[in-house]
């Protein structure tokens, strides 16, 4: 089969044929058709710090797809040929306490598909059955392909209660711009979304019915003031990893509010922790999505007419995977989706 394998210690990923993976008895095998390309392939691809001591070379990347069931191990059950699928990416162990108590999501043994262990981005992906997520049929393969980052957009946006709340998406990048799109849909009432990238910001605005916010040109107090929100944000979903963003939604905040944060600071980063503790804010660290409520919760929704397939800006065949790669490296795209079939 091809696949887009980290073949080399440096950067760039490559496209090679490789043998289809054999099962085990408690594995599916998964005909992959669609995939979405992650920041975390940009990352690799780059080859930097965390890449290198991450990723093991050789390995096959991605773990964002969507396809469908073509070999079933013999202990499986429950599941049928053809079924198309998406799945979880994040393989967990079973013998942690928190495992055990079923919060599969916080198992510290964790590993991930296409970091740690062979990924999507292959003709062919060895799953095991438990991680499979049923599509069903009105929802199409490539919105089946991001269900991994709407996840962490979803699982991010359902940590507080949004109903009637003032909602504040620091970046909106594509998990951003879904997150702004679940607050919306969930019935906060206003919801702004800022960023440093313009093009970003339209994008957001042409998905979802949001407030865009140019921080490097607009004043975030001022879009408080035209909204009539006398004591801040209720919520913020910190969705960007930037400094800046978070001490912007720190003092953006009702006293007492809440703070998710999926974002991925680069490095340490200092925290004005009296602020914090004198406005009285409950912060939450979110990683990955919950196993498997996030997935139940993002699919019903996707069936009650949430929309986020504006998000997808690309899309491209496996043999130009390096115009996609491109594409998300411009940082003016909104996901990319590289076609297998
Ligand atoms: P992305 O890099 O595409 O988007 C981040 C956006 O933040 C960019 O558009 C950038 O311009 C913007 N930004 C930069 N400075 C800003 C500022 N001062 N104010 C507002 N916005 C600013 O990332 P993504 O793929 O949408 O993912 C969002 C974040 O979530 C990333 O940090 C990613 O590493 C992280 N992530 C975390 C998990 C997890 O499990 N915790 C999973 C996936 C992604
Ligand atoms: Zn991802």
């Amino acid at each position: 089969m091809q696949a887009l394998v980290k073949a080399k210690s440096e950067p760039g990923l490559w496209l090679q044929s490789a043998p289809v993976p054999e099962i085990g008895p408690d594995d599916v095998l998964i005909k992959i058709n669609k995939t979405g390309i992650c920041g975390t392939d940009i990352h690799i691809w780059n080859w930097d710090e965390w890449a290198q001591k991450t990723v093991p070379v050789p390995l096959i990347t991605g773990h964002e797809f969507a396809g469908e069931i073509v070999e079933i191990g013999r202990r499986v059950e429950g599941l049928e040929l053809g079924q198309r699928c998406s799945g979880e990416g994040h393989l967990i162990g079973k013998t942690s306490r928190q495992s055990r108590a079923g919060k599969f999501h916080l198992d510290p043994a964790t590993r991930g598909i296409g970091v740690n262990e062979p990924g999507a981005f292959a003709q062919y992906l060895r799953l095991p059955a438990f991680n499979v997520v049923p599509l069903p049929d009105d929802i199409p393969d490539e919105i089946g392909a991001i269900l991994d980052p709407l996840g962490n957009a979803v699982h991010t946006a359902l940590s507080f209660d949004l109903v009637g709340e003032d909602v504040l998406v620091t970046g909106a990048g594509p998990i951003g711009i879904m997150a702004a799109a679940v607050a919306r849909h969930v019935g906060a009432r206003h919801v702004v979304i800022t960023d440093v990238n313009q093009a970003r910001l339209d994008l957001a605005a042409r998905v979802a019915d949001v407030i865009p916010v140019n921080v490097t040109t607009q004043d975030l107090a001022q879009v408080e003031s035209d909204l009539k929100m006398k004591e801040g944000f209720d919520v913020g979903l910190e969705m960007s990893g930037n400094q800046q963003a978070l001490d912007q939604m720190v003092e953006a905040l009702v006293m007492g509010g809440h703070i998710a944060l999926l974002g991925i600071p680069p490095g340490k980063s200092p925290v004005d922790w009296s602020r914090i503790v004198f406005k009285a804010i409950t912060i939450k660290g979110v990683y990955g999505r919950e196993i498997f409520e996030t997935w139940y919760k993002m699919i019903a929704m996707l069936q009650n007419g949430l929309d986020i397939s504006g998000v997808i800006t690309h899309r491209f065949p496996v043999a130009e995977f390096e115009q996609g790669f491109a594409a998300m490296k411009s940082g003016q795209s909104g996901k990319v989706v590289l076609d297998w079939t």
